[in-house]
């Protein structure tokens, strides 16, 4: 358990000669508070497993929000308050954005102290807020950190930092974070209206105009931020309007303990065991909706990706999900066996995952036996990344002949060619790829692709955007063909409508 402060005496004759004693009221004990230098977070710097980073905003194209994909619990909160701060700037603009750092501060055991840093530039004038969360991953419980004081709590810690600096914006900021939600009862009266950063002239106004006119009272969001370090004290984290940075204030570990809920003292001795991090666990990747398309009526397309898995694997299958998009993988087998958990992902996001040879001969060229080994040790290292066994198989270079063709109908699959080549591996511009993909597609075309080229995956967001404008149901290649390969085994495949 923590420290309790058990006597004003003891706790002030041991407080620091810059730090302030507080009470207004007899019954409260004092507490002891300190500006302190900037603080580090005194945890690990990341935190195993876990997948978080900044991604540019489509809306705002200046703009970076923080991006968490797991686990669940924190991502969903964060994302959908990085979002909601963004969309609290009138007029996301080159003017006007936000900039966001994600970043670990503190963990220990199953306990994981996150904590986001944002700029809001509006107008050539920045204001700076930070905001905490702890994510405790035995119950997958996230708090906010200022939700981990008591409101007596609160009220001691800005009583405290009242005598220390009376009316300095810090302390304005502070006690707006710390201020409980307006449907309480002992609200706080005043700066209701207060946005998180005001400007920096008005740091002594209240009613001066800010960059947001959005309330953080609203939803409980606060532009300060609360953590625990691991010698038990506590860190308020505020942003300093005057000077766009942040200031901290540090309460003795003393007196911790009985500004806290039930989960603050939780939480707090948790973090105060120091131990190892438990790793999070990495998402799981949940299969893209199937289309509900009968494509043999309706109009079908299939894009396909030859020559992975590779460094751009990750980011098509992202653009994938976000479209809601299914795809077709050819993948080289030892590609797949350098980087496993890409096919088991593609997989398990519901794409297809072919064939397309262990390195990438000429097959044509092949002995018999060479030929075999290339289509089995693929296959192979395909089923041991976690993938089903291949029912397509893609030759590369399109290089094909009758033994070719009897050899991967020997092995169940399908030779898969296809009608509209991009021939985005020559020119390497995604408007170029784009426009080839849109002057081919047909009924039923199979499109050829390759995850290997960065403008290749640049181009498939809005590729995906104009066929489904002209009316294309985008599928993978076995739903193109109705789903059951069977009829299609040692069959060649050029489009739904051209098979020989
Ligand atoms: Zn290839």
């Amino acid at each position: 358990m923590g420290l309790v402060c058990l006597s004003i005496a003891s706790c002030a004759a041991s407080s620091q000669t810059h730090a302030a004693s507080a009470t207004t009221r007899p019954t409260e004990k004092a507490i002891s508070i300190a500006k302190v230098r900037p603080v580090s977070f005194d945890g690990p710097e990341t935190v195993e497993g876990l997948d978080v980073g900044t991604e540019k905003s489509a809306t705002a194209p200046h703009s970076s929000l923080v991006r968490v994909a797991n686990p669940d619990v924190l991502a969903s909160k964060v994302n959908l308050w990085a979002v909601e701060e963004q969309r609290k700037l009138s007029r996301p603009s080159a003017k006007e954005y936000l900039t966001m750092s994600p970043g670990v501060c503190g963990a220990s055991g199953t306990i994981v102290c996150f904590a986001v840093d944002s700029t809001r530039h509006v107008q050539g004038k920045k204001a700076v807020s930070t905001q905490i969360w702890y994510l405790d991953m035995s119950d997958k419980s996230v708090r906010q950190s200022q939700d981990l004081l008591t409101q007596s709590g609160k009220n001691k810690v800005v009583h405290a930092l009242d005598s220390l600096s009376p009316d300095t914006s810090v302390s304005m900021s502070i006690k707006r974070v710390l201020k409980p939600n307006s449907d309480s009862p002992t609200a706080t009266p005043t700066s209701d209206s207060t946005p998180v950063a005001t400007q920096s002239a008005s740091a002594s106004s209240t009613s001066a105009p800010a960059p947001s006119a959005s309330s953080d009272s609203q939803n409980g969001m606060g532009s300060a931020g609360v953590f625990f370090q691991s010698d038990g004290s506590l860190v308020l984290r505020a942003p300093n309007d005057e000077k766009n940075g942040f200031d901290s204030y540090r309460v003795a570990s003393r007196d911790v303990e009985k500004l806290l809920t039930e989960e603050g003292k939780k939480l707090r001795s948790g973090i105060m065991q120091k131990a190892n991090p438990v790793p999070i666990p990495k998402p799981e990747s949940k299969p893209i909706p199937k289309p509900d398309v009968d494509c043999r009526v309706a109009s079908c397309v299939a894009l396909t990706f030859d020559d992975g898995p590779g460094d751009q694997t990750d980011r098509l299958l992202a653009a994938l999900r976000e479209k809601g998009v299914r795809a077709t993988f050819f993948t080289i087998g030892k590609n797949v066996k350098a980087r496993p958990d890409l096919v088991k992902k593609e997989a398990a996001e519901g794409h297809s995952v072919g064939n397309h040879s262990w390195d990438h001969p000429q097959l044509t060229k092949l002995t018999p036996e060479e030929l075999r080994k290339q289509l089995k040790n693929t296959s192979n290292s395909i089923v041991e990344a976690g993938a089903p066994a291949p029912v397509l198989m893609r030759p590369p270079y399109g290089s094909s002949n009758a033994d070719v063709l009897k050899a991967i109908g020997e092995n169940g699959m399908a030779e898969t060619r296809w009608d509209v080549d991009t021939e985005d591996w020559k020119n390497k511009n995604a408007a170029v790829t784009t426009q080839r993909a849109l002057a081919g597609a047909r009924p039923g075309s199979v499109i050829l692709m390759h995850d290997i080229h960065a403008s290749s995956v640049d181009a498939v967001p809005g590729l995906i955007d104009q066929l489904k404008a002209k009316g294309y149901t985008l599928v993978t290649v076995p739903q193109l063909m109705g789903d059951d390969m069977t009829p299609y085994i040692g069959h060649r495949i050029f489009s739904q409508r051209n098979v020989k």
